[in-house]
C-alpha cells in the first residue's frame, strides 16, 4: 500500500508518503510492482497493492488468487511502480473531465471482508 511512514532520520524528522511491501511490510525503492484486480466489468476493482519483485510478488499474487478468485470474474493485473508513478503524475496534471474524446465511467472498490466474500463501496 501506499503508506505514510514516520522517519526520524537527518534532515529532519518527517511523516514521508512511501510504497510498503504488503507482502514483508518493508519499503519498496527504485524497482517494485503495483498488483491489483478488476473484474470483466472493469468498473470493479481492488484496492492497489504493492511488492518487491520476486517471492514478495509471487507471494501476494498468490494471496490476491484466494481474495478475488477468477472463478468469481476477477482478472489479476500488475505494473511497475515507475509506470504508475509516471501515468499518476499526468493524470494529476490532466483532469479527465477536461478530455473532449474520452469518457469517465463510475468504478466500485471492492474490498474482501473475514467471513464474507467481498464488499462493494
Ligand atoms: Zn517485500
Amino acid at each position: 500500500m501506499i503508506e505514510f511512514v514516520i522517519r526520524n532520520g537527518p534532515p529532519q524528522a518527517l511523516i514521508c508518503p512511501e510504497f510498503i511491501c504488503d507482502t514483508c511490510r518493508k519499503q519498496v525503492t527504485a524497482s517494485g510492482n503495483l498488483l491489483y484486480a478488476r473484474r470483466t466489468d472493469p468498473r470493479q476493482t481492488s484496492p492497489v497493492f504493492v511488492a518487491h519483485k520476486g517471492a514478495c510478488d509471487r507471494a501476494l499474487t498468490k494471496w490476491l488468487g484466494t481474495a478475488y478468485p477468477e472463478a468469481d470474474g476477477w482478472h489479476h493485473s500488475w505494473e511497475e511502480i515507475q509506470f504508475f508513478l509516471s501515468n499518476l503524475v499526468h493524470n494529476f496534471d490532466h483532469p479527465y473531465a477536461d478530455d473532449p474524446d474520452g469518457e469517465y465511467l463510475d468504478h466500485q472498490l471492492v474490498l474482501p471482508l473475514a467471513g464474507a466474500k467481498s464488499r462493494t463501496r
